[in-house]
């Protein structure tokens, strides 16, 4: 636990000291001295929690009321040797155990799959090349590169910062971010006053920085203290802890009924203890629905599976519950709605226009000048064209293997193009400038300034940003002959209204040279002080699959707004191309600004279209759509998304170009930052939902039934129509794999066609209580009468019993069938050509079921008798017959309900 030793340490002394000291280089480590280090020191991550034992995790499976009701059991029926009633109770206890180990295996292995999907990266120079890699494998010595909103990997000495600050809350306890820098601090400082230090775990708030790798894995300053990480996630939700406690509640109730019953029946009606005391086991067993949470942990974990699967991550599983209520989603526009495959399509000057030609992000291609004939001014406006763009610029141009990739923004990326284009320098024009000094782009403010040196000893600042933000920091504009003229505002906005109509993305470009040798760049040196040089049109095509998602969240009554960044022009033109519905009325982030939250909410829901918002808006923008009443799902990828993120019912991260603070913040991430993949998610969230519905659906009615069999004839006085021991092998037959099937049933036709469930819509209604109490008196009526009507035509107990039985049984599977289709009806062939798993499920119980009819050893265990064709065939005309009836019931429902909206 000794953190290494330096002498004087690492945050006291000067950042090329200690750069020394790490044995680094400015220019990174080579990869082959980063893999020495890799094997010398270990991977850059915290030992994993101990998992906990499987013995430990089987054990817990029998922690369970019903275990404890069964194991008494066991031991009465072992007092009064019946060895066979306890030999079935205790596999009874075993199986259950073992299911439910199983079970909570395959939930928990689902939860760690999300948890890699979700692993960070760094950004690190190696071989003096950027690089992006999994944060596990930094070393130290390393050069790290961090920006607002990132995680910081490892514990890092600062080499340079540009308005740094950082949340160190984590480890400080201080939530205010604290600015850092470079300079040495005294070597006593305590932890929060390291300035010169960041530390792994803590959250770049703003700015940023470079930084060498003094400590990795669980050498770092939060290694030490791990022991407070170590968080099993468990998988829980509202719903699935609601469910839980009804669970634990229902049992309590039947074992007081289960006492009441024997004490009635060996007061009352005198009966023989033992058989008295059997049939109150059989019941409470049927009738306590012991399986139901292990097998909605399974549908909440196939839900999760499928959700991965179509590229929604999920991080908090409620989220999993609220997705499919979603009503609203607000969506960005750049990258989600549209491909962020960014080309530089126009060039506009002062009385010049250029169209650019080349191949994505390739930084060859031809600039045509437009009009009759190229102005005399023409290269000149290029070069600063190609200057600006190049220099205000972060992003990497490389070659690949299905041509040139960007590395960084990919709007920096089309920007960088263009400047190779124009320069024919290849992808990284302007060598020879020194950057000095940096306003990092900000949604806030809109715009990059960077201060530079160039060949010839000048400085320049360089700007660019969304025009509006640009021009109010103008003093004049380039003339076509170089020098300047006085700005012309109204001819440049319109000109950007016009490229913008097209769904073009407009960035302005402007300079102003300052003195000589000049090191610091702050916004007081921007405002009112710049040259325009032009506007560069960008072009961003919608995302192909958005048209038709879009179309599938209105079908399903779901309301699509954009909120972007954009400007109005562009965002109104993406927002037609996709099929927004309300394009003509176009809120901007001015305008929500004068509104107070009254007006706002009352404007929310007239609008599809936000632009030019800052990530402050979106904040008010959720709120006002809750104030509706509405579930609002909300993406984001910068750090001031986060709040919103936050706020939102459902809060969306992009995992492509999301921050690591966005992603923290929101309950989904999606991998492939695709607007699809939110409505594919929420389309899972709704299946999950009505799955979670069916098995609660199935396994009431069912153990209900089960167990008035039980109490109907206790109280009436008739011979069990099947048998104690039946049940107990029915219930364990059944309940494992019927209910379960439900848990991977697809999505019903049509579940993107209804309008979102309320947000509070209770599970236990009053549909389902009426559905409780007409199907458990159908079982009923059923299996009393299949049993008097064997009676009566001759049969012996033991065969009317083994109908009775097999009967039920029968029913449980008709019953399943009815309520894969809760919308619409099973009676068609789509509903009764099932799914692999309700086949191989009804497979297992049919199977058990021939077995204990047929198989002599067992006839002899629960005194059965086979069962002769002609009664077969009586009991499936019966499931039929319960089949139709509830199949009428259900359709008399739907149709009451739908002439009666909202009943
Ligand atoms: P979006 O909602 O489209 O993602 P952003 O908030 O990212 O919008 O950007 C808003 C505006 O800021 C853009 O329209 C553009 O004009 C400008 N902008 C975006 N990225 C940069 C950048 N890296 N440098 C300068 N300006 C930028
Ligand atoms: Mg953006």
């Amino acid at each position: 636990m000794q953190p290494r030793k330096v002498t004087p340490p690492l945050h006291a002394l000067p950042p090329q000291a200690a750069l020394d000291a790490l044995r680094g280089s400015p220019g990174g480590l080579t990869e082959h001295e980063a893999a020495r280090r890799l094997a010398e020191h270990g991977a850059n991550q915290l030992p994993e929690p101990p998992a906990r034992p499987p013995l430990q995790r089987l054990m817990r499976q029998f922690k369970n009321v019903l275990i404890y009701v069964l194991i008494g059991s066991a031991a009465v029926t072992a007092a009064l040797q019946h060895w066979v009633d306890t030999g079935v109770i205790l596999a009874v206890v075993l199986i259950n155990g073992v299911i439910g180990f199983v079970q909570e295996g395959r939930a928990e292995d689902a939860m760690a799959a999300i948890r890699r999907m979700l692993a960070p990266r760094a950004l690190v120079l190696r071989d003096g090349r950027r690089k992006s890699l999994d944060v596990a494998e930094l070393v130290p010595g390393d050069i790290v590169i961090v920006e607002a909103g990132g995680l910081v990997p490892a514990d890092l000495r600062l080499i340079e910062a540009h308005r740094l600050r950082v949340e160190e809350a984590v480890l400080t306890g201080e939530s205010v971010p604290v600015g850092k820098g470079i300079a040495a601090v005294p070597a006593e400082s305590a932890l929060g006053d390291r300035s010169s230090m960041l530390f792994s775990g803590t959250m770049v708030a703003a700015g940023t920085g470079i930084g060498v790798v003094a400590a990795t894995g669980s050498t770092t300053q939060i290694g030490q203290i791990s022991g407070l990480l170590s968080r099993v996630e468990t998988v829980a939700t509202p719903l699935l802890t609601q469910m839980d406690r009804f669970a634990r509640w229902l049992t309590l109730v039947i074992l007081v009924v289960a006492a009441a019953l024997l004490v009635y029946g060996s007061l009352v009606r005198q009966m023989p203890f033992s058989d008295l005391f059997m049939a109150v086991v059989g019941l409470s067993v049927a009738a306590i629905p012991e399986g139901l949470p292990a097998v909605l942990t399974i549908t909440l974990a196939v839900g999760v599976r499928a959700m991965a699967r179509r590229n929604a991550i999920v991080r908090h599983l409620p989220a999993i519950e609220t997705l499919g209520s979603v009503s609203v989603i607000c969506s960005d526009k750049t990258g989600t709605l549209t491909q962020n495959t960014m080309m530089a399509n126009r060039i506009v000057g002062a009385g010049q226009v250029f169209t650019v030609e080349g191949l994505g992000y390739a930084p060859e291609g031809r600039i045509r000048a437009e009009g009759p004939e190229a102005l005399p001014g023409g290269p000149a406006l290029l070069a600063e064209v190609a200057r600006v763009s190049a220099l205000c610029n972060d992003a990497l141009l490389h070659p690949g293997p299905t041509g040139w990739q960007v590395e960084g923004d990919p709007m920096e990326g089309a920007l960088m193009a263009l400047a190779g284009r124009i320069t024919g320098d290849g992808p990284a024009p302007c060598g020879t400038w020194q950057r000095i000094d940096t306003i990092p782009f900000d949604a806030a403010h809109r715009y990059m300034a960077v201060l530079h040196h160039g060949p010839e000893g000048e400085a320049v600042i360089h700007v660019k940003g969304a025009p509006e933000a640009i021009l109010t920091l103008c003093r004049d504009q380039r003339r076509a002959d170089g020098g300047t003229a006085p700005l012309d505002i109204g001819h440049w906005h319109e000109t950007v209204e016009r490229l913008a109509g097209d769904g073009q993305r407009v960035i302005a470009l402007a300079l102003r040279a300052v003195t000589a040798g000049r090191r610091r760049l702050s916004t007081e040196d921007l405002a009112g002080k710049l040259t325009l040089i032009g506007l560069i049109g960008i072009i961003d095509p919608p995302r192909p699959e958005a048209f038709a998602a879009v179309a599938e969240c209105q079908s399903a009554g779901i309301r699509v707004k954009m909120i972007t960044g954009d400007h109005a022009a562009t965002a109104r033109a993406i927002g037609r191309a996709i099929g927004l519905r309300n394009v003509e009325r176009v809120l901007s982030g001015a305008e929500i600004e004068a509104q107070d939250d009254a007006a706002l909410a009352r404007s929310v829901l007239a609008t599809d279209i936000f632009a030019r918002t800052a990530p402050a808006h979106k904040l008010r923008l959720v709120s006002a759509l809750q104030a509706h009443g509405l579930t609002v799902a909300m993406t984001g990828d910068g750090v001031n998304d986060a709040p919103a993120l936050k706020r939102a019912d459902a809060g969306i991260a992009m995992g492509l170009k999301g921050s690591e603070a966005a992603k923290q913040a929101a309950a989904v991430v999606l991998a492939d930052d695709n607007f699809a993949s939110i409505v594919a998610a929420v389309r899972e969230g709704r299946t999950v939902y009505d799955n979670i519905k069916k098995v609660i659906s199935w396994t009431l009615p069912t153990s209900t039934g089960e167990a008035m069999t039980v109490v109907v004839a206790l109280f009436a006085g008739m011979a069990l129509p099947i048998t104690p021991v039946q049940i107990l092998w029915v219930n364990l037959i059944t309940a494992g794999t019927l209910g379960l099937a439900l848990a991977f049933e697809p999505p019903e036709p049509g579940s993107m066609q209804r309008p979102p469930r309320p947000r509070d819509e209770p599970l236990l209604t009053g549909t389902l209580v009426w559905h409780i109490v007409l199907v458990s008196a159908l079982f009923l009526v059923a299996v009393f009468g299949i049993y008097s009507h064997a009676i009566a035509r001759g049969a012996s107990v033991a065969l009317a019993q083994t109908i009775a039985m097999n009967t039920m049984v029968l029913l449980e599977i008709c019953h399943l069938f009815f309520i894969r289709n809760i919308y619409g009806t099973s009676l068609t062939l789509r509903a009764a050509r099932g799914t692999p798993v309700i086949w191989v499920c009804i497979g297992i119980v049919t199977a058990a079921q021939l077995a204990i009819t047929y198989v002599p050893a067992l006839q002899q265990i629960f005194h059965t008798a086979p069962v002769p064709f002609r009664d077969g065939l009586l009991a499936l005309a019966i499931g039929a017959v319960f089949l139709v009836l509830i199949e009428t019931e259900k359709r008399i429902r739907l149709s009451l309900r739908r002439r009666r909206p909202g009943g």
